[in-house]
Parts: C-alpha cells; structure tokens; sequence
C-alpha cells in the first residue's frame, strides 16, 4: 500500500530520519544533527548546498522527528518559508548569503507576518516599508513571532505604497536580528516549547536595498509561495506530534491492566486510539498530496490542499493528544509521561499559522462558492 504513495526512496528517508531522531534527545543538537545529515535543507537547491528535494521530502522528515517526540518548529519557518522564498524569488546574492547556511544549520531565519491589530485578517497589516535614498525604512509591529531569539533575521512583512495608486502592496525584508530599531519583547506563553515565541516593533529599521526579497510589485504570489509550504510542515508537525502521543498511549493500553484484562483490550480505550490513527493517517494522505502539487509547480491546487492538509491535520492530532492524555489515566497529567503538555502545543496546530475558521472560511468561498460573511 505504502509503495504505491510514497516512492522507495521516500520511505527509505522516513525509516533513516526514525532511526536518527530514536538517538538524539537535546532539540538544538537534533537541529545541528540532522542538518549535517541533510535533513534541514533537504527541500534547497543542491547548487546551494540542499538537498534539492521538495516539501515532500522536508515535511516527511519533521513528521518523523515529531513522531519521535522532536518536534522542530522552527523547520516549518527557516527552510521551509524562508528557504523557499529566497530558493523562488531571492538575487543571487540573496540565495548565496542565505540558502548554504540554512541547509548546514549554521544560520536560522524566522518569519513574520502576523500582527496585533489585524490578526487573521493579514491584509490589514500595517508595517510599512518606505524609501530613503537607496535605503528602506521600515516601521511597525509584529506579534507571536517564533525563534526570533535565536534566528540570525526574521524575514518581515510589510508593505510598500504603490507610486500609482497609492495603495499598499505586500513585500519581504530581510531584517538582521541587531538592526538598530529592531526591539522584541518575550511573550510569556502556556507552551511547554524550545522556540519562544515574540512581540516586534520596529522603529524605523534601515535596511540597505538588498534587503528586499524579490520583485516590489509581486509580493502576494511570493507570500504565497511561503505560505503554502508553511501550511503543510504544520501538518507534518501536528501528524508527528499526533502519532508520537498515540504510540504512548497504544504502548500504555497494551501493558495496563486494572481488572483481568489490559485496558487496551476494552472497546471505549481501544476504539478512540484506533479513529486516532484512522483519522492521522487520512490528514497524512491530504498532506502528501498538498506537497505533491506544491513541488509539481501548482501553486493553486496546492493552496487549496495546504488548508485543507493543515485543518485535518491539527484536528487529528488535537483528538489524538486528548485520547493519549485519557488513555493514561492519571498518569497522563504527570510530568513523567510527558503527555499533558502537549495539550497546550497541540493547539497550536489549530490556531496558527491559520486558524481552523479561516480553513473553514477559504473551502466555504474557495472551494465551495458560498458567499462571504465577512
Ligand atoms: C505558538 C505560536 C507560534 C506562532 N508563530 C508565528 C510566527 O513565527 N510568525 C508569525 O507571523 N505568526 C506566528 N504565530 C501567529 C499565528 O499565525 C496567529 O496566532 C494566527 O494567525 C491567528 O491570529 P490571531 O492570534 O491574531 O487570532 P485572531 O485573528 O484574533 O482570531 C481569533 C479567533 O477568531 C476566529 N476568527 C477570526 N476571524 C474570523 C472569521 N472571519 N470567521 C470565523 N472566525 C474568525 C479565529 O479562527 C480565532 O479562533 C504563532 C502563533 C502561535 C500560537
């Protein structure tokens, strides 16, 4: 069955990068680990230093990761948004500064869109890019934003006004972690993570021209072609993190016994553990079909399948974690088992980078042709 959907090569990556996240523990040697095997760079072109492979490869590699209790967030926003961007529409100099270092791990970038006052709502950002002389200023305040701490520059943005009609268009800014002007404040959140999460202002950041990535005038089509690939390494990390917490409490189920039996063996344990796997294993098929059109070239059936890849990935994996933590019992809130703090990270997967309405949203107008509430 497998063969006929993931290609020998595919399951042979899967299998090594299992092996390989079995023996390392520490997240940022993982990080440092698995991008000196070419894990990390596995979708960048091999002329610079990647793998050249696609999303494919890059969201099987974080789903086995987080299978094995490893989830590396920063994998859906540094090679993944990041690396692609530059990789599509970055210069040349662009693709050599950037695209070798995030291949070996020696360098990480992280990505900021969202902001406080619009939300999910991303066309009401307001952080603006304006010129001075060769320069850009760029002015306006970012929130929630992952690893900015230990990125060497977030990739922002913003938007510049256009000289015809006046109106704000979406672009992407390279800004250095020091860039004077560049400020983040912590967010002190719920989340049992590695990555920290962070509040942006920046306050008339000068950036050289070289900052920019891509072309002024296309910024919407050059999101998109990060924000597709983002949507699915959700889906990857959310399946990981479903199958790592369900294959606990499998294993738990299998050896617990309180009246003659195993608890496994009762019909109200198993059958919620098995819909689980049902239900990860069908949000896993949306996501190798959404990486399939992606790396084929087709941004608008990707786009589609990316949502819908990411909303039934994080339900599976929020329903997952639920029946894992019950599985155990008690056990299942200690900190020995590891289980209850995952309720908070499986939520994640729902809320972000887009939440489950605005999945709802895009199907019911994209897809479906209904009319818009909003
Ligand atoms: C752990 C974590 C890491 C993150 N990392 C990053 C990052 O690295 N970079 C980055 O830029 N952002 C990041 N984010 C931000 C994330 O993308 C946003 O939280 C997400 O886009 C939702 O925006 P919001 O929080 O402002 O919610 P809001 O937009 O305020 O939405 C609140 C609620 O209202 C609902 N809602 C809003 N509009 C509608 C509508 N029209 N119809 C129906 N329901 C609606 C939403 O579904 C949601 O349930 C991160 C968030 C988290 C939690």
């Amino acid at each position: 069955m497998t063969t006929l959907i993931e290609p020998e090569e595919h399951q042979a990556l899967r299998k090594a990068v299992a092996a390989f996240a079995k023996s390392h523990h520490d997240p940022a040697t993982v990080w440092q680990e698995a991008a000196k095997l070419g894990y990390i760079g596995v979708n960048l072109p091999e002329a610079y230093g990647g793998g050249g492979g696609g999303i494919t490869e890059l969201s099987l590699v974080l789903e086995e990761l987080g299978t094995a209790g490893n989830p590396l967030l920063m994998m859906i926003v540094s090679p993944a948004i990041c690396g692609t961007v530059i990789a599509r529409f970055g210069t040349e100099a662009q693709k050599r500064e950037w695209l070798p270092a995030l291949a070996d791990g020696s360098r990480l970038m992280a990505f900021g869109i969202t902001e406080p006052d619009a939300g999910s709502n991303s066309h009401r950002i307001t952080t603006t890019a304006r010129r001075d002389g060769a320069d850009w200023l760029l002015t306006g305040r970012k929130v929630f934003v992952s690893g900015v701490d230990i990125a060497d520059a977030t990739l922002i943005v913003g938007r510049t006004e256009d000289a015809r009609t006046g109106r704000l268009k979406p672009c992407l800014f390279i800004v250095p972690r020091d860039a004077p002007g560049f400020t983040r404040h912590r967010i002190d959140m719920e989340l049992h993570s590695e990555e920290k999460q962070f509040e942006l202002v920046l306050d008339d950041v000068r950036l050289p021209a070289e900052a920019l990535v891509g072309d002024e005038d296309a910024g919407l089509l050059q999101l998109f072609a990060g924000l597709n690939p983002e949507r699915i390494m959700t889906a990857a990390f959310a399946i990981g993190m479903g199958r790592h917490a369900l294959a606990r409490a499998v294993e738990y189920a299998r050896e617990r016994t309180v009246w003659k039996v195993p608890i496994g063996a009762h019909q109200a344990v198993a059958h919620p553990l098995a819909q689980a796997h049902i239900e990860l294993e069908l949000a896993r098929l949306m996501m190798q079909k959404a990486a399939h059109l992606y790396d084929a070239g087709d941004d608008v059936g990707a786009g589609e399948a990316a949502n819908m890849a990411k909303y039934a990935a994080g339900e599976a994996c929020v329903k997952a974690v639920d029946q894992a933590v019950h599985t155990l019992g008690g056990n299942g809130l200690t900190r020995e088992f590891g289980l209850a703090r995952l309720i908070t990270a499986a939520r994640v997967a729902r809320i972000a980078p887009v939440s489950r309405e605005m999945i709802l949203n895009y199907v019911s107008h994209q897809t479906l042709g209904l009319p818009k509430s909003y």
